[in-house]
């Protein structure tokens, strides 16, 4: 079976204030070296977008009402000091959480054998009523739920390697031991969150890494605090949050993680998922700043679940 791959032209006009590190050239650089001929047995299909009620499984309906009214007809509207909304972010996020909901449908129904989703704005950041770091809605969250109400899963395990802890995810299913989260990121780093100590309704798996630390550190980390307590969960499907971040390249932290090392976590999430759940894979698009160490590391996590 193959790898889904879903993508949109709409992703590319959420518009980020100049400068920004979030910016509709870093799909650009995904999408370019998906296109080489190695790639040609993904499965490609166009997103479409979550509805509210899918949204709201994670998000107050207040709270998707704020983002809906705070949508600008033209210009930026800031919504804090480093996440902002242009005419075309609110049909993006849509699009994202969509993506992501889509993907799950498809391998909880074994049409795919696992998925990738190229979105942005990513979702990590976004806590139940909170907007910020780049993120409005959670689409890892929001694709778990679909999972839990669409489907029928009662262990869902979203498994976070961007470089910044993803305050959001762990905000939303801090009380809920149906859901599994472990991140590994840099700590001290934007949230602040993710300490060894936040461990939820035990649930909760954070492995921060200091500035400076490489893949071997990164491997030691991921194998002792995640994913030895996810075999454990048996998960009914795996949720990866997919940033790019931690790459050596990256211009927004310090860790030195470089392609094979997320290759290396792929193939293991996948091999779990294969012992656990018939190798079901879900993944979503999260950070990743330098243009050439996401594009490689892409490229790898990609053909890493191809080679399911
Ligand atoms: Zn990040």
């Amino acid at each position: 079976m193959p790898t889904l791959l879903l993508h949109h032209p709409k992703f590319l006009e959420h518009e980020t204030p100049h400068g920004h590190p979030e910016r509709p050239d870093r799909l650009r650089a995904i999408d370019r070296i998906l296109e080489h001929e190695r790639f040609q047995s993904l499965e490609r299909d166009l997103a479409t977008s979550a509805n509210d009620e899918q949204i709201a499984r994670v998000h107050p309906t207040s709270y998707i009402q704020h983002i809906r009214a705070s949508a600008p007809e033209d210009g930026l509207a800031r919504i804090d000091a480093d996440t902002a909304m242009s005419p075309g972010t609110l049909d993006a996020a849509l699009l994202g959480a969509g993506a992501a909901c889509t993907a799950v449908d498809e391998v909880m129904t074994g049409k795919v054998s696992n998925a990738f989703c190229a979105i942005r704005p990513p979702g990590h950041h976004a806590e139940k009523s909170t907007a910020m770091g780049f993120c409005f809605f959670n689409n890892a969250g929001i694709a778990a739920r679909q999972a839990q109400a669409a489907h029928g899963a009662e262990r869902v395990a979203i498994v976070d390697f961007d470089v910044h802890h993803g305050n959001g995810t762990q905000d939303i299913f801090w009380d809920d031991p149906s859901v599994f989260y472990g991140s590994t990121h840099q700590m001290p780093l934007y949230p602040g969150t993710g300490a060894l100590t936040e461990t939820g309704a035990g649930n909760i798996y954070n492995a921060p890494l200091s500035a400076g630390a490489d893949g071997e550190v990164f491997k030691e980390a991921a194998r002792t605090r995640i994913l030895q307590p996810l075999k454990d969960f048996r998960p009914d499907l795996v949720i990866i949050s997919a940033g790019f971040d931690a790459h050596v390249r990256d211009p927004l932290a310090e860790l030195r993680l470089t392609e094979a090392d997320f290759s290396w976590i792929t193939y293991h999430l996948m091999e779990i998922a294969d012992q656990c759940c018939h190798g079901r894979v879900v993944s979503v698009l999260e950070g990743g700043y330098d243009l050439e160490g996401l594009a490689r590391s892409a490229a790898a996590h990609v053909m890493a679940l191809m080679d399911a």
